[in-house]
């Protein structure tokens, strides 16, 4: 696949779209600029790839609407070289993003073949600063944390507290709580035991499942 102007024509009417739903900060629309959506998703949605719409990546599962990105990442607020755990790499779209960023991420799916793709990918692309890991997210990376970032891109049912735990004192984590439509919260590290929560109203995700498949 290649990337044209045609493409790119596409990408700038999808920022356009994205500012207009209240999406500010201009480092995330130039991500969003930078990176070709098309390659992430199978060729048949060429055509739809800037749509502000989710799309199947096998497996049934997503790629997230990029609004839903966008929103995620402007509330993680990312600085350069911060330590970002993502669960769900899924497609590898939203860690892109977050690399563009100039975050280190990390980044976990249970779908071996989806893991593998997306490293290949974004390897592809030339995005070094993400790692992509296979296996459950519920356990975290507890080799990696703690983190100053943790997103997770599929709905959780309840609160995980291992990935809690995980972040840094200080450190955030954006998560879409709830069964069947997800609230989407940032819960900030306060203190060791101590959690803030903050919510931001509703949007639908893909389960946050146990286990993982090959
Ligand atoms: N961030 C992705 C969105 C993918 S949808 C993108 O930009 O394309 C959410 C993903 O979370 C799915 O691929 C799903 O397989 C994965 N997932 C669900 N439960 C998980 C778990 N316990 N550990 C790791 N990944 C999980």
């Amino acid at each position: 696949m290649k990337d044209t102007y045609r493409h790119k024509g596409m990408r700038r009417n999808l920022v356009d779209d994205l500012m207009e739903k209240g999406i500010s900060d201009v480092r995330i629309l130039d991500a969003f600029m930078d990176l070709p959506r098309h390659y992430f998703l199978d060729n048949a949605f060429e055509e739809w790839a800037y749509q502000d719409k989710p799309f199947p990546i096998g497996k049934e599962q997503t790629i997230s609407q990029p609004y839903t990105v966008a929103f995620q990442t402007q509330l993680l607020n990312i600085k350069a070289g911060e330590k970002v755990l993502e669960i769900g790499t899924g497609s590898g779209y939203q860690a892109g993003i977050l690399g563009l960023l100039g975050a280190n991420v990390n980044t976990i799916e249970r779908h071996q073949d989806l893991s593998l793709k997306a490293e290949r990918l974004l390897k592809s692309l030339g995005v070094t600063n993400v790692r992509c890991f296979f296996g459950d997210g519920y356990q975290g990376l507890p080799r990696h944390a703690p983190f100053d970032k943790i997103l997770l891109t599929c709905g959780a049912a309840e609160m995980p507290e291992e990935l809690c735990l995980q972040l840094k004192i200080g450190g955030q984590m954006v998560i879409p709580l709830g069964r069947g439509v997800q609230t989407m919260f940032r819960v900030t590290r306060v203190g060791d035991k101590a959690f803030e929560r903050e919510q931001f109203g509703d949007f639908k995700f893909v389960p946050f499942l146990k286990g993982k498949e090959t």
